[in-house]
């Protein structure tokens, strides 16, 4: 039986032609495919030679730079288990990845090396080396070990990656990736994106998640593209590189952030062919603002950790602001109610997903995978959503964040719609607080656009447009919304924030 070995697949795309640009850093050398190919081979190598068998996790905690995109690539070639990590972890947080994911080996920047040993050594480490930003470190050795030359032969359910769930409380969840659900998305959205020979990809998403690890990367590569890998989001830089690109990805903060710059306009997209966003919900203002300064209709597709990417709205076809389309080929979605039965098209419920992206369980956590799977294979995503009848996707936000004020569900993304779309609002959060007579009451945080709102006024306009019970009972504002690296709003803040919102109604 042939390979499943997700880089096997990935070189067998590789461009022929041997000067073929692969990694194009702002700074330093651009790396060629061929050269890339060579280096995971020596890297991969000296993974062995350190005696990280197959199946032994590999801990990454790296600046993002072509030598991180050569150190996964390598682990996957070994067959060894590549777990990345935010770098902005601090050395306490990584210790209980250390704790969690035994791994045999730590790779992260030589600046935090005094810091993490201690650490490292308590968690039975091996090795723990160093790679800087520029691609520099005790990470490379002597180059005294034989190259990998073979691609380690893995099986459709070998672990190639375990990534840990973005959640912040309790202990991490890592959710195990196998190659097969790796390359089945890749191989997707690849095709459902309309790649085409010789674009020109810019990379500016992080690569310890899954947007930018694997849905950028894994489609840049499969399509032999050359990648600008940009050492993270910064608009200016991405705007003076959007010239030459065919295909971004960005988070939605990233499009904001995009639309404040005064140069971003129609000539400096005039090579793109597809912007994608995804991670965090789009507004749908944002997608009208994009459209109109730069004749793109940003393209939201919708996925997971657990699941890489579910749903997207379609390349050809009608991009909706505000839905994320349409499940991807092979891929079963459906949307249950309390009991767990289907609902009908229409009806808000708990959205699960079954298919080959979706991961084979939280790594050492048997019992938390058995609560988060359906006995048929479903997998809970604990988001709440509505399809339409064509299978169109409808996301209402997280069922956690669900607000039920006086025994009444209030979806927090229906009140934040209403508010996002009324003048002098830049956007919004909604959230429940303990309220003495109704439970929980609605909760707003809002950013106003430019001049200061008030309260009052702002209640005023929401009168017409959603049921009293939907209404804010408190609206706040602040600047901006406390946001994580992918742009998805910390209402976990925002509740401690305000927990005593109502507390002078005792
Ligand atoms: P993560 O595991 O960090 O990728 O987070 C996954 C969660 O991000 C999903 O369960 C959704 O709640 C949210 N998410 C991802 N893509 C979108 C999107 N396009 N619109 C709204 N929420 C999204």
């Amino acid at each position: 039986m042939a390979s499943s070995n997700l880089y096997a697949l990935l070189r067998s795309r590789f461009p022929r032609e041997p000067g073929a640009l692969c990694l194009l850093p702002e700074a330093g050398d651009p790396l060629s495919y061929a050269e890339l190919d060579l280096q995971t081979a020596r890297l991969a190598g000296r993974l062995r030679g350190l005696g990280v068998r197959p199946g032994e996790r590999v801990l990454a905690q790296v600046p993002k730079s072509p030598a991180a995109v050569i150190l996964y690539l390598a682990c996957l070639r070994a067959g060894s288990v590549y777990v990345p990590l935010n770098d902005a972890y601090t050395d306490e947080e990584v210790r209980a990845f250390l704790v969690d994911a035994e791994p045999r080996m730590l790779v992260c920047d030589p600046a935090r090396v005094p810091g993490l040993s201690a650490a490292a050594r308590a968690a039975g480490v091996d090795h723990l080396l160093g790679l800087d930003a520029d691609g520099r470190g005790s990470f490379w050795g002597e180059g005294s070990d034989a190259p990998l030359e073979d691609v380690h032969e893995s099986a459709e359910g070998d672990v190639a990656a375990l990534l840990y769930t973005s959640g912040t409380t309790g202990r991490p969840k890592g959710a195990m990736l196998t190659h097969a659900n790796l390359a089945s998305n890749a191989l997707s959205l690849h095709a459902l994106w309309g790649f085409e020979a010789g674009e020109r990809v810019l990379h500016a998403l992080p690569l310890y998640h899954a947007h930018g690890l694997f849905v950028a990367l894994h489609t840049a590569l499969l399509n032999g593209s050359s990648i600008r890998l940009l050492p993270r989001f910064d608009a200016a830089q991405v705007v003076a590189r959007l010239p030459e690109a065919a295909v971004f990805m960005g988070v939605p903060t990233h499009y904001t952030r995009l639309l404040e710059r005064p140069e971003l306009d129609r000539a400096c997209c005039r090579s793109l062919r597809v912007c994608v966003s995804g991670s965090a919900p789009l507004l749908a203002r944002t997608h009208a603002e994009f459209e109109a300064r730069t004749g793109q209709r940003i393209l939201e597709r919708y996925g997971m950790t657990e699941t890489g990417m579910i749903t997207s709205n379609p390349w050809r076809g009608d991009r909706v602001p505000g839905t994320v389309g349409y499940a991807l080929p092979g891929v079963e979605v459906r949307v249950v109610g309390e009991s767990g039965a289907p609902l009908p098209d229409g009806e808000v419920g708990v959205l699960e997903v079954r298919g080959p992206n979706v991961c084979a369980g939280y790594w050492g956590m048997p019992e938390r995978t058995r609560q988060e799977f359906r006995e048929d294979g479903f997998f809970v995503t604990g988001d709440l959503a509505r399809r339409a009848a064509d299978g169109r996707i409808r996301l209402v936000g997280r069922a956690r964040d669900l607000v039920i004020s006086g025994g009444l569900n209030v979806h927090p993304a229906e009140v934040e719609r209403a508010l996002d779309a009324l003048p002098g609002v830049r956007e919004s959060a909604v959230i429940g607080a303990p309220h003495p007579d109704f439970g929980e009451g609605v909760v707003a945080v809002v950013v106003p656009a430019g001049a200061p709102l008030g309260e009052a006024e702002l209640r005023d306009a929401l009168s017409g447009r959603l049921a009293s019970f939907k209404q804010p009972k408190r609206i706040f504002f602040q600047e901006a919304l406390p946001r994580n690296a992918m742009g998805k709003v910390r209402k976990e803040d925002l509740r401690g924030l305000y927990a005593d919102a109502f507390e002078s109604e005792q």
